[in-house]
C-alpha cells in the first residue's frame, strides 16, 4: 500500500506544477456499502449513498486488504477526510479558485463498533499523537543499525517522525505533512534496537 501510496504521489508531483497553498481539511460522514472496483490493476473503493459519491485508491491488489479489511458490499459507517488545497494564480473560467481534493477514509464502524480509526495504533490499540513531519525525498534505505521495513510495520508502525515523500521532487514538492505518533511503538523500536545492539556484541 505504501508504494502504491508514493506511486501516486509521484504521478501528482509531476502533474501539479503550480504550488499549492497550505491544505484544510473537512470531514464527512457517509453511510454506505463497501463497493470495490478494479481499474489499472490497482483497487479503488466506490462509495455512493443517495447524495454523495466518493472513490479512492484502497489497494494494490486483491491480495492486498488495505488500510483494514472490509466486505465487499457490506454496509459500514465511513469517515472521509478531505484535504482541500487552493492552486493560487489558478481560476475556472467562471472566476472561481481551482482547487484540489484529496478523500481519504479516516474512520471505519460496523455494527457501532469502530473497526478502523486513523488516530488509533493498530498495534498497539493506542491514541495517536498528531504532529507535523519533514517528508524525505529520494530512495530512503535503513541503515545496518536500523530495522528492516517489514520489522518496523509489523511490530512499530508509528515510531517515525518522518515521512518518505517518494522518488520524485521538484521546488513545488511539500516540505512537511500530518502523522499520527504512537508513544508505544517508539518505546518499542527503542527495545527493538536495544535488543538488537546487544545480539549484535
Ligand atoms: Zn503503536
Amino acid at each position: 500500500m505504501k508504494k502504491f501510496i508514493q506511486l501516486l504521489a509521484c504521478s501528482a508531483c509531476v502533474q501539479l506544477s503550480v504550488h499549492a497553498t497550505d491544505p484544510f481539511y473537512q470531514t464527512a460522514a457517509i453511510t454506505a456499502p463497501a463497493k470495490f472496483e478494479e481499474r489499472d490493476s490497482f483497487i479503488w473503493l466506490v462509495l455512493d449513498d443517495a447524495k454523495r459519491h466518493y472513490e479512492m485508491p484502497w489497494a494494490t491488489s486483491p491480495r492486498d486488504l488495505g488500510i483494514v479489511a472490509l466486505e465487499s458490499n457490506r454496509v459500514y459507517n465511513f469517515t472521509i477526510e478531505q484535504e482541500i488545497k487552493e492552486l493560487p494564480g489558478v481560476k475556472w473560467p467562471s472566476g472561481s479558485a481551482f482547487t484540489m481534493t484529496n478523500e481519504t477514509v479516516v474512520k471505519v464502524q460496523m455494527g457501532g463498533k469502530t473497526i478502523y480509526d486513523h488516530e488509533m495504533c493498530e498495534v498497539h490499540k493506542a491514541r495517536m499523537e498528531p504532529k507535523v513531519a519533514f517528508i524525505a525525498y529520494g530512495l530512503v534505505k535503513p541503515g545496518p543499525d536500523e530495522p528492516p521495513y517489514q520489522t518496523a510495520n509489523q511490530l512499530f508502525p508509528h515510531f517515525r517522525e518522518i515521512l518518505y515523500g517518494g522518488c520524485c521532487h521538484s521546488s513545488d514538492s511539500p516540505g512537511t505533512d500530518r502523522i499520527y505518533v504512537c508513544n508505544e511503538c517508539k518505546a518499542a523500536y527503542q527495545k527493538w534496537k536495544d535488543a538488537h545492539k546487544q545480539s549484535t556484541k
